[in-house]
């Protein structure tokens, strides 16, 4: 599975940051995954939940925004929005597209005891 790689790096950019701060708690974490990441947001959930086990983020809550995908064209600027109405050339002048955001998968912050 796919969510439990992500899983388990996000819980390493959590012990790092903790260590850091030489913290021995997290309280919560947060995230945003594109919608064109691929990632399923229930299985990232329940993953980070096996993940956690044991570590620093034992008993952090996860939180994850979904960032919307958007897509322009940098010809005539033809913007798409959700990836249901996704063609990789415009519709309007058939040039290719440029993802502008939807592909994200990264920490945003993490609230640290
Ligand atoms: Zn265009």
């Amino acid at each position: 599975m796919h969510e439990m790689a992500i899983a388990q790096s996000i819980i390493e950019i959590v012990e790092r940051e903790a260590r850091k701060h030489n913290s021995s708690g997290v309280r919560k974490v947060k995230v945003q995954i594109g919608e064109f990441s691929g990632v399923v947001k229930e299985a990232l959930e329940f993953s980070f939940e096996i993940a956690k086990s044991g570590t620093v983020a034992e008993n952090a809550e996860l939180e994850i925004e979904i960032v919307e995908f958007k897509a322009r064209c940098k010809v005539c600027g033809f913007e798409i929005n959700g990836v249901d109405d996704f063609n990789l050339f415009c519709s309007r002048c058939g040039d290719p597209m440029e993802i502008v955001s939807g592909r994200e998968m990264r920490v945003e912050y993490i609230e640290i005891e």
